[in-house]
């Protein structure tokens, strides 16, 4: 997947846009951290971790 590719995903909670850092895809509207797993995003609401 390339980078262009993430610009597409929207948080499956609130269908919000994500912004792409490093291995993850985070929403500040929700405050979750969805993990990039060899390159393949973990779109998952329980899966996603909490922003510090
Ligand atoms: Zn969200």
């Amino acid at each position: 997947m390339s980078k262009k590719q993430y610009d597409i995903l929207a948080c499956p909670k609130c269908r919000g846009d994500l912004e792409h850092k490093d291995d993850a895809l985070i929403c500040y509207k929700c405050k979750l951290k969805y993990m990039i797993k060899n390159g393949i995003p973990l779109m998952v609401v329980e899966e996603a971790k909490p922003l510090e």
